[in-house]
């Protein structure tokens, strides 16, 4: 466009202002405002007609250009342009649409504002261009008195602050927003207490030191003091971290900080931050050393973020909190069991070499409990935990269950003796000093198996094997243990899997009477014959139908077994009885009583007839339980004889509640009877019952000759090889017939 050819250039700008935008200056800075024409005289004109222009503090700052291409460059080399007066028909007649493109498309600029002039009305741009480039105004030049051209410039740079507060906030907004999502990955509170400190300098944008800060108690482990501790820094010193707020030997500091808490609410100055973090039962103060002034975006969008930083920062406590409920107990603060698998995993899994895991377990801790109430048993089992650690700095200890707990550690100090040694002393427990012993379960490393659960699993077997030994309280793992287990298991497996396929026989061995000798009666004795044929002995199938508790079904199947043998011997031999052999969990049914007179009423026989042996053993675990049952059955009417007498442990005086009608001599006594000196045991069991008015019966007799001493010992009853061995029912009617 040239000069000459702008007929209307004599009226441009013509001074119609009443000055009252031009006002006073507070700011040094400007707006960079870029015009654009290739007609040198519109740029003196128009710089002339803004001059002393104040548009929201700042004054304008001009750049020019007189070709598209020009307009393009300088664009390209200032970022801070924020208004282009731009000319339309220059060196091409779209020129200025080119640098519209330009601005908007090839650089992206869509916050610069544009203001589009011509000379001609002809050269106007298509609407669309105007709305599809947001072009703030089109003016033909004619149109542009100083007046118009004030008030559009103002108003361009008015909608340009805009566009850049939006930004700013959306900038700082996706801060916020990225750094949440970053903070809320974060459970440690060391660590999120440092990204909170970091993401504050990103929002900031600036150099900052600050320091993130709370009162000890309750929040930093093992401190017990209110006064300000530093969880996280930067800027300041890394030592700072986990250390009292003092030490940073900064007296304004603290008295901000200390200030901050009591005021309960942000304090923003102008070199400096204390913002309060406060969401439920947590609270902390983040001060905060600026470069620059916070702008009072900042400070909204700081608002918004110590919101969210407040809530990550409960967040993170209640996470702890949920960590300490799953991974630590409650009442000695040690790791409970479930972090004392995760112990037990990095034991079984890292380098050390000689290291040994244990088990504690305290001997009779629910009879302390009972007896001396709940609160004397927490303070014995803390004072246990207390202890404990004082066998070695290196160990690590857990509370396993109630009264179990664990160690991890070296194995030269981690001894049998060592743990004894725990224990020589009593504990005190309130008032209480108590002597107390406990079981140790140990295992070696070098016998540790992979993971934590089955370390767990192995000192747990040694445990057991410990508290069964009544020599050694300890008992180190070792493999033959499990496959002895595991062989257990098998056998047992296999064992419920044949009785359930009715593969267990009952057999009878007979009984005889000394004085007659006719048969009385027999003993029911189980046979197990395993599919290949061969029997598995009672002795070593019923302790572990007995463990796994299937002698239960198998006893009731036994006793209706040997009800139906009665009842067929009723009509030949009604006076023959036949005795059952009862174990201790049978007694710990509660139905056991009930089913057994049940089983008798059901096949109708005479409840005498049935016999109820059991062991001395038995006696020794729950000694009231049997009694009470054997009373009921006794009043019945049914018998009870007491089977391997003299091998146990029981005390005489039970013998003299028990409701007997029978005494058993062992085999163990009968079998040397007619060595000197070697009858006498028999001789007083046979004495004994003579005495209390029980029959005696012998059992083992495999020669004449042992029942010819019995006879002079004055035995009732006998039971042995010699007479005839256990045998199946079917063999037994045809012995009995042969016999009659
Ligand atoms: P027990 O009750 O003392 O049974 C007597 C055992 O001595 C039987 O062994 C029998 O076969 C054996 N015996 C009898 N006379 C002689 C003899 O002259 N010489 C020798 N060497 N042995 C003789 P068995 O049948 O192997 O039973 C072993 C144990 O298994 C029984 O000892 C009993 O405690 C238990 N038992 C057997 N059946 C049952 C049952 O149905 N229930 C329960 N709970 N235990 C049973
Ligand atoms: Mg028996
Ligand atoms: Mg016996």
């Amino acid at each position: 466009m040239q000069v000459s050819e702008n007929s209307h250039d004599d009226f441009l700008f013509i001074d119609d202002s009443d000055e009252d935008e031009i006002l006073a200056c507070s700011n040094n800075e400007t707006w960079q405002v870029l015009i654009v024409d290739d007609d040198p005289e519109i740029h003196s004109v128009t710089q002339l007609a803004l001059s002393d222009l104040v548009v929201l503090s700042r004054r304008l700052e001009y750049l020019h250009a007189y070709s598209g291409k020009d307009a393009c460059r300088l664009i390209e080399e200032h970022d801070d342009i924020v208004l282009v007066l731009l000319d339309v028909v220059m060196e091409t007649d779209d020129a200025g649409l080119n640098v519209v493109k330009h601005i908007r498309e090839t650089l992206q600029r869509k916050d610069i504002r544009i203001v589009l002039r011509t000379g001609q009305p002809g050269y106007a741009p298509e609407e669309s261009v105007i709305k599809e480039y947001d072009i703030n105004d089109y003016k033909t030049k004619t149109e542009l008195t100083r007046r118009k051209l004030v008030t559009t410039v103002f108003a361009a740079i008015r909608s340009f602050q805009q566009i850049a507060t939006v930004n700013e906030n959306r900038l700082g907004l996706e801060k916020i927003v990225s750094g949440a999502t970053e903070l809320s990955s974060q459970h440690s509170l060391s660590k999120y207490s440092q990204g909170v400190l970091l993401q504050l300098k990103t929002l900031i944008g600036g150099e900052i030191s600050a320091v993130f800060c709370a009162r000890g108690q309750g929040i930093i482990d093992n401190i017990d003091d209110l006064s300000f501790y530093v969880l996280a820094q930067i800027g300041f010193d890394e030592n700072l971290i986990n250390q009292k707020l003092n030490q940073l030997q900064n007296k304004q500091v603290s008295k901000q900080v200390k200030a901050c808490f009591l005021q309960q609410k942000h304090e923003y100055l102008d070199d400096n931050l204390n913002l309060y973090v406060a969401k439920g039962d947590y609270r902390a103060v983040i001060h905060v050393r600026l470069s620059t002034t916070l702008t009072e975006i900042q400070t909204q969008l700081m608002n918004v973020f110590l919101t969210g930083v407040a809530v990550g920062y409960e967040n993170v406590h209640l996470f702890k909190k949920l960590t300490n409920a799953a991974y630590k107990d409650s009442l000695t603060n040690l790791p409970n069991r479930l972090e004392f698998v995760r112990l037990l995993d990095d034991f079984a899994q890292n380098d050390f070499k000689n290291q040994v895991a244990a088990l504690i377990d305290i001997n009779h801790f629910s009879d302390i409990n009972d007896a001396l109430g709940q609160d004397i048993g927490n303070k014995l089992l803390s004072a246990v935990g207390q202890r404990m650690q004082s066998i070695d700095h290196e160990c690590q200890f857990a509370r396993v269950s109630a009264d179990v707990f664990g160690i991890i550690g070296p194995a030269d100090c981690l001894t049998p003796e060592s743990l004894m040694a725990l224990f020589h002393q009593p504990f005190r427990a309130g008032e209480q000093h108590l002597p107390i012993n406990a079981c140790f379960g140990l295992c070696t490393k070098e016998h540790a198996k992979s993971s934590g659960v089955q370390v767990l699993n192995q000192i747990n077997i040694a445990l057991n094997i410990a508290k069964k030994n009544r020599l050694e309280h300890f008992a180190y793992y070792h493999s033959d243990i499990e496959d002895q287990m595991q062989w257990r298991l098998n056998m047992i497996r296999q064992l419920r899997n044949d009785f359930s396929n009715n593969c267990l026989e009952l057999w009878y061995q007979p009984q005889l009477s000394l004085t007659t000798g006719k048969v009385i009666g027999a003993e029911a004795l189980l046979r197990w014959r395993t599919a290949d044929g061969k029997f598995v002995s009672p002795a070593v199938f019923i302790p572990l139908a007995e463990y796994s508790g299937l002698i239960v079904e198998i006893g009731d199947w036994v006793i209706s077994q040997a009800c139906k043998q009665l009842k067929m011997l009723e009509t030949s031999y009604a006076d023959l009885s036949i005795s059952v052999n009862v174990s201790i969990p049978q007694f710990r049914q509660e139905s056991f009583v009930h089913n057994i007179i049940n089983t008798i009423t059901q096949h109708k026989i005479k409840p005498s007839k049935l016999e109820l042996e059991i062991t001395e053993n038995i006696l020794m675990d729950e000694p009231q339980i049997v009694i009470d049952a054997l009373t009921k059955l006794k009043a019945q009417g049914i018998s009870i004889a007491l089977d391997d007498f003299g091998t146990g442990y029981s005390s005489l005086s039970y013998l003299q509640k028990l409701p007997l009608d029978r005494l058993k001599v062992d085999r163990a006594f009968v079998t040397d009877i007619n060595k000197e000196g070697q009858s006498i045991i028999a001789e007083t069991i046979i004495n004994l019952g003579k005495k209390m008015q029980l029959k005696v019966i012998a059992e083992g007799i495999e020669e004449i000759e042992q029942q010819e001493r019995l006879i002079e010992l004055g035995c009732d009853e006998v039971q042995g090889f010699y007479y005839a061995k256990p045998m199946p029912s079917d063999e037994f009617i045809n012995f009995l017939q042969k016999k009659s």
